[in-house]
């Protein structure tokens, strides 16, 4: 059985204030395997308490800590991705307890969490800052930049070891405290990088981590007024319940929400490549990605010889326990996840969807112990439910376009605003269409998924706000102070320098 050559899953524990320990109130919650619904560990069931406990720890780190030299800073991420990257197996094995994703697959984001940490101990000894011209003669102007303070982060469960890394890791180089709080169908993967980041030599405080339910432990961290940049990566609705919350704090904040993502497949785009990456983007993570690809926008001169061989494809997809070696599609997260797939599949045929592939809950042999769906294949028109709400599960909609001018419009047709992909050969109709996109991350011959950690990634509409990554990840937690310094020595004239 896989389990069996699975690693030891950690008991997870809070990090307030340097100390590992339980929950003020000692009690614990499970965490399951959702390929078999079994209870494969426990963690900490965090309090309103804790959550303070853990704010105030961060404020009191805040000063020593924003105070290091920055590139002393990158030499502690520098250790803590040295040591992510000798722990990727036993991490990616987490992951696909914890989350469900095929082992391969969950490696990879662990690589990437690693690329993510090791890039932001490089900005440690970077951290741009901006000279500009003055006015004056013998005046020196510029901008440096200050890390904010208490840094709250608040992940989801779908990428568990990148999107932490993601947010941690520009907050803590530019010289933040900070309280991560993952998502509680995965923290166990959390509370290892934690360890991770703890054994690399993280201060006192400066790294505190609470776990428990988001509409009780995220809500006491969002409604702290000691937080001075809430980062939040999570469903549309939450993200905007929280940003009402930061507006009426005058908080600074990172939104990272929902995705509807076309993939739009040109009249002249070559099948052998759009075909392989469209499954991918579809059904990785059996769907569970905000970047997903799901819908399909494809011009109609295309459509019968893509639709064939996609669905061909698609059918030999390989569903099953991501520890399983040949899994390619794993479980959904949990129950109501399924469900949520099984209510829009019966959307999609009420409203006169055609079913391709798929459609039904999995419950052969050992498939019956998780939470699996068939993959999933509908076409269909973009106004429909299947095709305007996120459906977080293996399921995409083949959408037929009369023109590439077509499929843009109705890839911009949605509330949502993430990623968008176009696949043609013709590189004037590529480029018309990344300028016309909606979307914040958009890519030409290939999927809308597999971002770089170097580049900025974030969304646009309902999609959210804020950049991740790159050198645009550190501008959300810093702001700019601007500094004149007038070595004339002259008088200061009664006027203005533009008068
Ligand atoms: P979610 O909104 O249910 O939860 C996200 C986090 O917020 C969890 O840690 C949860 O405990 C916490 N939370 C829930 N209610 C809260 C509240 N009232 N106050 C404070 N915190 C609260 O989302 P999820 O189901 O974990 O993740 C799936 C969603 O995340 C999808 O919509 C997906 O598109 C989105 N997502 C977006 C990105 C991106 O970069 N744009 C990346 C990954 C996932």
């Amino acid at each position: 059985m896989p389990s069996s050559s699975a690693p030891p899953v950690p008991t997870g524990q809070l990090l307030i204030d340097g100390e590992f320990r339980p929950g003020s109130g000692g009690a614990t919650f499970d965490v399951q395997n959702p390929a078999r619904r079994t209870v494969l560990s426990h963690a900490a069931l965090g309090t309103v308490d804790d959550a303070r406990a853990a704010v105030d720890a961060a404020r009191g780190a805040f000063p020593k800590w924003s105070g290091l030299p920055a590139p002393e800073r990158g030499e502690i991420l520098a250790r803590a991705a040295r040591l992510v990257l000798d722990h990727v197996e036993e991490l990616a094995q987490i992951v696909t307890l914890e989350e469900g994703k095929a082992l391969p697959e969950a490696r990879g984001e662990v690589r990437q969490a690693y690329a993510t940490i090791a890039f932001y101990a490089g900005e440690g000894r970077r951290l741009v800052s901006q000279v500009v011209p003055s006015d004056s003669p013998d005046k020196l102007t510029f901008s440096m930049r200050k890390p904010l303070g208490v840094a709250a982060i608040i992940t989801p469960w779908n990428f568990p070891s990148m999107i932490p890394m993601w947010n941690l890791c520009p907050a803590l180089i530019s010289g933040n405290a900070v309280v991560l709080k993952p998502a509680s169908y995965t923290p166990l993967t959390a509370f290892r990088l934690v360890q991770l980041f703890h054994e690399a030599g993280i201060p006192r405080g400066v790294l505190n981590f609470v776990t428990g339910p988001g509409g009780k432990i995220g809500d006491a961290l969002a409604q702290n007024p000691d937080v001075n940049v809430l980062a939040f990566t999570g469903e549309t609705l939450t993200g905007r319940h929280l940003a009402e919350i930061n507006g009426r704090l005058f908080r600074r904040q990172v939104l990272e929400l929902g995705g509807k993502n076309p993939l739009i497949v040109a009249a002249d785009a070559p099948l052998d490549a759009a075909v392989p990456s469209a499954l991918w983007s579809a059904f990785s993570n059996a769907g569970q990605k905000c970047t997903a690809a799901s819908r399909i926008i494809v011009e109609r001169p295309i459509l019968e010889r893509f639709t064939a061989a996609f669905v061909a494809a698609a059918g030999k997809l390989r569903v099953g326990d991501g520890l399983v070696p040949g899994t390619e599609v794993g479980p959904l997260v949990d129950a109501a996840g399924v469900e949520k797939v099984e209510r829009y599949v019966r959307y999609g045929l009420d409203e006169g969807a055609e079913l391709l592939l798929g459609g039904h809950r999995l419950t052969e042999g050992d498939l019956a112990q998780g939470n699996f769906h068939e993959v999933t294949i509908f076409r269909g028109s973009n106004g429909l439910r299947i095709c305007q709400d996120e459906i977080f599960g293996p399921v995409t909609t083949i959408v037929p376009a009369d023109s590439l001018d077509e499929a843009v419009d109705l890839a911009n047709d949605v509330r949502y605003g993430l990623a968008a992909a176009v696949y043609t050969k013709d590189v004037r109709s590529a480029l018309r269409a990344v300028q016309r996109m909606e979307a914040a991350v958009t890519f030409v011959n290939h999927g809308p998924v597999g971002v770089e950690v170097q580049a900025p990634f974030g969304g646009t509409k309902q999609s959210g706000f804020g950049r991740e990554l790159g050198e645009a990840g550190i501008e959300d937690y810093t702001e700019k102070k601007t500094v004149y310094i007038d070595y004339s020595y002259a008088k200061q004239p009664w006027y203005y320098p533009w008068a």
